[in-house]
């Protein structure tokens, strides 16, 4: 009987044998839901026509849809798209010192804002403070959730109803969403534009200040470059202008480290350390960027800057959790032993990774790609460049080497390709790569562990 009254009902699903093991793992009221959802799609979908599945197959579809809702859509995935720190794909892996505090932390009570030694009220900057002032030369230190809210409070705090001079050469975009003019205008100062796109003279800053300056900003153009006929000020110069007219004198660097990459023979980029030594009274940068760890954003700097940065109420909007101060207070700790920093901080093991090692990988992989793909696609293995990403040291390039897939088909080539990049997309674990010229690369600079790949790939079901 083809009728949609022959529906079984909610309470006949729920006592069906089928339906117990369901309810041990999801709840009776998930399933209750859930049978609800499956009879409600039938009603509407097959009314009157084509067959109606039997309560079996009813069943089976409410384990199905329950299994999908429990499922995580947040999951772990291997980043071989060739861009080490991806925002995308959350940039900084963390090292394991800091899951460990993380897991420690999050379970129980912990004196985030609590001083041990009076019992009375602390400060949860307190616990990564000092770290931060030993590793950058820097005064003080607070941190909040990410290096756009640092530009924002500070900016907020010491500049707001002001006028702000920067460089033309320095309105930076970063990924869509932050745009320097657009971040100035939200913390309620006036972006004065001073210079060219190209050139910009210590004299622009001098004709921009006036009494309604608040301060002078520099920002580091992390994720491009402007080359030719170029001039810009240097930090110290900026830095005894602002001394002089009593203003105080801001660096965000967006991508800043703690250390000079150039150690480990990766170009140099500008450290926290070097911004404050060349007199910025504050710098700002990320936490997740080069210096490898959780989402956070860091100012530095004076005392009493950073206390009056520290009193604004938008400093509580934009304050971090406990585990985030657990793992910040672990990865600053790797940075107070150098020689060790390049084993334990996965970030600057992916970038000073030899190429020796990375073209071990990709022959140990070739093989298995082969008889993964094989009558779908031709796999070899390529030269790459990987790039830093999250806009750090944008024309350094790092050597790498990919596994280049292509489709033995010539008809329908970039379906082809598309369907393969998307199979790699549902296995337990996503792969992303990255389509290139009409082929499919997975760079693998940053795979650490080729098991989890070669472990899963029996399990790939291609177009
Ligand atoms: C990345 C970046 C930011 C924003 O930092 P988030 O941590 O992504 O919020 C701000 N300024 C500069 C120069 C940057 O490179």
């Amino acid at each position: 009987m083809n009728t949609l009254s022959s529906l079984p009902s909610v309470d006949r699903l729920l006592h069906h044998p089928l339906a117990g093991p369901l309810i041990d793992d999801h709840g009776h009221r998930a399933v209750t839901q859930s049978a609800r959802d499956v009879l409600s799609a039938l009603r509407h979908t097959t009314a009157g026509s084509g067959p109606l599945p039997d309560t079996d197959e009813i069943l089976q579809r409410m384990a199905a849809s329950l299994r999908k809702k429990a499922r995580p859509t947040l999951t772990r995935v291997l980043n071989l798209t060739g861009t080490i720190l991806h925002t995308n794909l959350g940039r900084a892996a963390l090292p394991p010192e800091a899951m460990e505090a993380i897991s420690r932390i999050a379970a129980g009570a912990s004196n985030l804002e609590y001083d041990l030694a009076t019992g009375l009220r602390g400060d949860r900057d307190d616990h990564v403070e000092s770290v931060l002032t030993e590793l950058t030369g820097a005064e003080a230190a607070t941190v909040v959730n990410n290096n756009a809210a640092a530009v924002l409070l500070t900016l907020n705090t010491l500049a707001q109803g002001k006028e702000v001079p920067v460089s033309r050469g320095e309105l930076v975009e970063i990924g869509g969403s932050f745009r320097i003019p657009e971040i100035m205008e939200k913390s309620g100062c006036t972006l004065i534009e001073i210079g060219a796109t190209n050139r910009t003279h210590l004299a622009d800053y001098e004709k921009a200040i006036n009494v309604r300056t608040g301060l002078l900003m520099k920002v580091h153009t992390s994720n491009y470059e402007i080359q030719g006929f170029t001039a810009s000020v240097q930090d110290q110069d900026i830095a005894t202008l602002a001394r002089e007219k009593d203003l105080p004198f801001v660096t965000d660097l967006g991508s800043g480290t703690l250390l000079d990459l150039s150690r480990w023979g990766l170009p140099h980029e500008p450290t926290a350390g070097e911004a404050i030594t060349a007199g910025a009274s504050i710098v700002t940068f990320s936490g997740d960027k080069l210096l490898g760890g959780p989402q956070a954003g860091i100012i530095i700097g004076e005392r009493t800057l950073i206390e009056a940065i520290k009193s604004n109420p938008l400093k509580r909007a934009l304050r971090v959790d406990k585990m985030t101060m657990a793992a910040l207070f672990e990865v600053l700790k790797l940075y107070r032993n150098p020689d060790t920093l390049d084993t334990a901080l996965p970030t600057l093991r992916m970038l000073s990774r030899s190429l020796d090692d990375i073209v071990e990988t990709a022959g140990t992989l070739l093989p298995p790609f082969v008889t993964a793909l094989q009558g779908k696609a031709v796999v070899s293995i390529i030269e790459t460049q990987c790039q830093i990403g999250s806009g750090s040291l944008p024309l350094d390039l790092l050597p790498s080497r990919a596994l280049c897939v292509e489709p033995v088909t010539t008809r329908k080539r970039d379906t082809t390709l598309r369907g393969i990049a998307a199979a790699f997309r549902r296995l337990p674990v996503p792969v992303i790569g990255r389509i290139h010229d009409g082929r499919l690369l997975f760079d693998l600079r940053t795979l650490d562990d080729p098991s989890v790949l070669t472990g899963q790939l029996g399990e790939l079901v291609l177009p």
